[in-house]
């Protein structure tokens, strides 16, 4: 057993990749990150993001001490979110069709030691690269304009389009799903990557600068919360979401837009679910069409941020593989963040779960310094992520599909409860969508360092002997344990 830390590579300086590195940091190992971007966040002339840092993330940058006033001032709080109709409100001067209104039960947010936070994509970037620098000369360094084209699983190296290889005790995948370390542990499975099927929605996203104005009826409250007035006699502290046309049309049988704000410039990110399979676009490239070509009719209020759309994205949702394992045969390289559990698009929580991964794998690697346990670390670090990320994802497509219900008695029926609801002073999504509130309750209350922590306690430490014990190969590899077993034997059903 060595005292100096272990080295890392992680592929990929987006969410997991930085909040991985940090983690891994406070954990004194060395970590070298490879982007292939020229820079943070990808290009600056695709401004559309929005970061949305739920609960159980915003608790780990409370942790990280990174909640400071400065990175509160770039952060939107959420305290709910109101309900409207899509296809209602088209002409200026109209009332939008209100159906009721969510707001975060205060003692939820107080249990989940965080708040609800929206971010530009860019600005959260920045705070996680600053972190993973600070006082890291020689512990962490970033390298942009470095794409990894190989990786050698056995010799625990990656080739760079440059041509130069590195080596070091793990690679990290944090390349997101369609990145070249999800697709290396594709192959050792024997699928490519053509096994993540579309399921026939697109999520454009636009972010419009400065634009709350434009709705005509917000301002600031004391906490600095966004307050839409829609005109009633309570003033809504909420994001505005438009719920989908009631009305027929060939072009957009179904539409859900989502209008929330981010950041603390005034920024509203426009989101648009809508029917497309044809366009596959990625969150640095622009669509041939614009939000504007697909919106249809709709809320005179979307359509004018549509009509203000800049540069917009489309990103498909995809159903995703489920890979049998995140760790490759020679248990040298992992996956995590989207890589290993790929969300459905524009989700509530791929943000907050990526922070979780990091946290997770940093706070079990703070015990080793031993390169030898490597391969048992990354695969306790699939066995007690991963029941909890593809839960988490199935929770973000029922979201999903609760909003894009295409008309019928469903449909019908959604919209009449919510109005109910509103009608008795209830939350909207009381009763019908009783179970989604309860599952937000569970996925904010958790937290990644006291699981770490309980995986530790109640196994790690007890595996401590496996080098004396002789169960680790001469490559670090773990011999034939009822650990690797279990782990490597699992039987997935999301591919079926
Ligand atoms: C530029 C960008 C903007 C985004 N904007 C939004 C948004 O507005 N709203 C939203 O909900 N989600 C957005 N996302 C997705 C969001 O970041 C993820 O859903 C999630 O939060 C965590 O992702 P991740 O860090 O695991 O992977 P990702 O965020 O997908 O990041 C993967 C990183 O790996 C890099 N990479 C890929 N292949 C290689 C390679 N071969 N060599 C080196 N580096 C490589 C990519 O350039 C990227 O930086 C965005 C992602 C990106 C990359």
């Amino acid at each position: 057993m060595t005292t100096a830390g272990l080295s890392f590579i992680i592929i990929g300086a987006s969410v997991s990749g930085l909040a991985s590195a940090i983690s891994l940091k406070r954990s004194g190992h060395s970590v070298l990150i490879l982007e292939k971007d020229a820079q943070l966040g990808g290009a600056a002339s695709i401004l559309n993001g929005c970061a949305r840092v739920c609960p159980n993330g915003s608790k780990i940058l409370l942790d990280w001490g990174l909640l400071d006033a400065e990175t509160k001032a770039k952060a939107a709080p959420m305290p709910g979110f109101a309900f409207f109709k899509y296809n209602a409100g088209y002409s200026e001067g109209s009332e939008p069709d209100f159906l009721g209104e969510h707001r975060w039960y205060p003692e939820l947010l107080f249990e989940a030691r965080g708040g609800y936070m929206q971010f530009r994509h860019h600005d959260f970037m920045r705070i996680l690269y600053d972190e993973a620098m600070r006082d890291s000369s020689s512990r962490v360094s970033v390298r942009f304009g470095a794409e990894v084209v190989k990786i050698d699983c056995e010799a625990c190296s990656v080739t760079l389009r440059s041509g130069e290889i590195h080596t070091a005790d793990a690679i990290i995948g944090a390349d997101g799903a369609r990145g070249i370390v999800r697709r290396t542990l594709m192959r050792e499975e024997g699928v490519s990557l053509d096994r993540d099927v579309p399921i026939g929605v697109a999520l454009y996203r636009d972010l419009c600068m400065r634009m709350i104005s434009l709705l005509g009826f917000y301002e600031y409250d004391d906490i600095g919360s966004t307050v839409f007035d829609m005109g009633r006699s309570t003033q809504m502290r909420a994001q505005l979401i438009a719920l989908p046309a009631s009305f027929c049309s060939p072009f957009v049988p179904f539409a859900a837009a989502w209008i929330f704000p981010v950041g603390r410039e005034n920024d509203l990110a426009l989101s648009l679910y809508t029917p497309d399979a044809t366009q596959d676009g990625t969150w640095t490239e622009e669509p041939e069409k614009n939000i504007n070509d697909v919106i249809g009719p709709c809320d005179i209020r979307l359509k004018k941020l549509a009509s203000l759309a800049g540069p917009t994205t489309c990103v498909q949702l995809k159903k995703p593989y489920a890979l049998e394992s995140w760790v490759s045969k020679s248990g040298r390289v992992v996956v995590l963040g989207e890589a290993a559990h790929p969300s459905p698009t524009g989700g509530l929580h791929p943000y907050a779960v990526a922070l979780e991964d990091a946290v997770f794998i940093g706070k079990i690697f703070s015990h080793t310094r031993d390169r030898g346990r490597v391969p048992e670390f990354l695969y306790a670090f699939q066995e007690q992520r991963e029941k909890r990320c593809a839960r988490i994802r199935e929770i973000d497509l029922e979201y999903v599909e609760a909003c894009i219900t295409p008309l019928g008695p469903m449909h019908d029926q959604r919209d009449a409860g919510m109005r109910a609801n509103h009608a008795a002073g209830k939350n909207a999504m009381e009763g019908d969508f009783q179970q989604m509130l309860d599952d937000f309750g569970v996925v904010f209350g958790y937290s990644a360092a006291d699981d770490a922590d309980e995986w530790w306690i109640n196994w790690g430490r007890f595996r401590n002997t496996n080098t004396e014990n002789g169960n680790v190969e001469a490559d670090g590899r773990l011999r034939s344990t009822s650990f690797i077993s279990i782990t490597t034997n699992a039987t997935k059903t999301g591919n079926q």
